[in-house]
């Protein structure tokens, strides 16, 4: 996808009433965003899908919504006060500023693309006898390209975990990294920058405790592992969700929803018996791509992502990352955390947060796999995958934002042919019979060839049309937006037609 349909995606949520900038009149506010009365709902249904899939879905794993003000000491036994940083450096030509990691990982990719381009080209040239193992293993500059990268992100893990900034700067230098809009390497040194977002409890200055807002949700969640545990007679293994706001003082914040400084986060601790973690890391991260599978998009757009560099707290984590306009990045991390969170609330706190298993006969800290993906970037997922500019048969062209149905915000608009000779009245009566299951919507402006076209773009999959014979026979036309096609149905077989269609719970059905 080029800059051009990604900004087209930009300006088709804006138009449909789905993302605003937030403070919009006031010049907006960076990397803050509100969604408008469209957007509010897909993102709804999105959180239904993975509470259901999550929580309904499985006995063994309950939801919580925990507060975003949480007891100070708790960043500082997580590691958030100490660690939650990123590298930052700045040009001096542009005033551009830079994540280190991000400037090196996008010059790896870079390097990464060239090996893309061998194999597309050895491709063509051995035709069906082409083995892709065989020649990512012997071909001599794709063996290069592989060495190179490998050397830049074993230097660049090993100077982070010294904690040695300069050699960061350095490996920028070396690879001649450049600054994307000067040009240039005027570079200053890499400084560490915590992202965590700080404020004020209590009234009078001498008494005010520094709060930081939640720079993730899962901590709500380890705070609240006994309380849960006991009071739902929880057994191991079992899983607690939660979805929430969490805040990040993110240093670069663009492109457009995929980084924001305040966002949400669908999050799940999944607490298990030491030594059994892998196996249940494995089985989420199958489990976590198979509910995004299920949506339909084309499956070359996902793929897995194992960390090089691993976070304090982790011994094994897994991104799936997503095609989107600006290339394959992050949209949900599966990690292993060991039982590090739970042992460092222990140690800060002084309670006990331990569990008795009955078939051991024997007391231990659980081991915890968590699978954390952003809302909003899933948001941005399923829009920009979703809208589509389609040339039809007879040469003419519509935009169309092919939303799973189920995600669809609207899932049907009612049209009445003609402003009058009662069909308004009939068409009321349509909007009545589904509005208490299902998001309607009534529309009676327009040409009903124009309305079609706004309800495509909108992403309404079933559009119902009420005409002259709807009075006399009590049956209507239905349009599907994907196929175009229409079928006359009686009004008494709708319900049933637009639940098939729409129901959250046929697509749960498919996990
Ligand atoms: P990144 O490397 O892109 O900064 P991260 O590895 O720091 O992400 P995690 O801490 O693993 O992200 O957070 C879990 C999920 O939360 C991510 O997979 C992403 O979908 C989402 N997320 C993280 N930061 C942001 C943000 N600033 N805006 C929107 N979503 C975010």
């Amino acid at each position: 996808m080029s800059d051009d349909q990604f900004k087209n995606v930009i300006s088709h949520a804006k138009e449909y009433g789905y993302i605003f900038q937030s403070s919009e009149i006031y010049d907006g506010l960076s990397a803050v965003y509100d969604y408008g009365q469209n957007g509010a709902l897909l993102k709804n249904n999105i959180k239904a899908y993975w509470w259901g899939a999550m929580v309904q879905m499985h006995e063994n794993i309950v939801g919580i919504d925990s507060a975003i003000f949480m007891h100070p000491t708790t960043w500082k036994a997580s590691g958030h006060v100490d660690a939650f940083n990123d590298p930052l450096i700045d040009n001096k030509d542009s005033k551009k500023r830079y994540r280190a990691d991000v400037l090196i990982e996008d010059h790896v990719e870079k390097i990464r693309q060239k090996i893309e381009k061998e194999v597309k080209k050895a491709e063509k040239r051995f035709g069906d006898s082409f083995d892709k193992e065989q020649y990512l293993g012997t071909n001599p500059r794709v063996m290069g390209y592989q060495e190179q990268i490998s050397t830049i992100m074993n230097r660049f893990v090993k100077a982070m975990e010294a904690e040695d900034l300069a050699d960061v700067k350095q490996l920028i230098e070396d690879e001649q990294i450049k600054c994307p809009v000067s040009g240039s390497m005027n570079w200053t040194d890499v400084r560490q920058f915590n992202l965590m977002f700080g404020t004020q409890l209590g009234s009078v200055a001498e008494d005010a405790t520094t709060l930081y807002l939640r720079p993730e949700t899962a901590q709500g969640i380890f705070l609240n592992y006994l309380n849960v545990q006991k009071t739902g007679r929880m057994k191991i293994p079992f899983g607690i969700a939660q979805i929430g706001k969490a805040f990040r003082n993110e240093i670069v914040a663009r492109q457009f929803i995929f980084r924001m400084r305040e966002f949400e986060q669908m999050e799940m601790q999944f607490f298990v018996r030491p030594g059994t973690e892998m196996e249940w890391y494995e089985t989420w991260k199958e489990r976590r791509l198979n509910w995004h599978k299920s949506l339909g998009f084309d499956i070359a757009k996902y793929r897995f992502h194992d960390h090089e560099k691993l976070a304090h707290y982790a011994n094994a984590a897994a991104d799936i990352e997503f095609e989107f306009p600006f290339g394959f990045k992050e949209l949900e991390g599966i990690h292993s955390r060991t039982d590090f969170d739970l042992s460092q609330h222990e140690k800060f706190s002084g309670k006990k947060l331990q569990y008795f298993d009955p078939e051991l006969g024997e007391n231990y800290v659980p081991y915890v796999v968590e699978t954390s993906i952003g809302l909003d970037r899933m948001f941005l997922a399923v829009l920009s995958t979703s809208l589509q500019e389609e040339t039809l048969e007879d040469g003419s062209s519509r935009t169309v934002l092919n939303l799973p149905a189920f995600l669809a915000p609207y899932k049907v608009a009612v049209l009445p042919l003609l402003k009058k000779d009662g069909l308004p009245e009939k068409a009321r009566e349509i909007v009545n019979l589904l509005k208490f299951d299902h998001m309607v919507q009534y529309d009676e402006k327009d040409a009903i060839g124009k309305r079609y076209r706004r309800q495509d773009a909108a992403g309404t999959p079933l559009c119902v049309t009420v005409d002259h014979q709807s009075l006399e026979d009590h049956t209507v036309t239905v349009r599907f937006r994907d196929t175009m096609e229409q079928i006359r149905i009686s009004v008494g077989e709708l319900p049933a037609l637009v639940n098939e269609k729409v129901a959250l719970s046929t697509q749960l059905e498919k996990l």
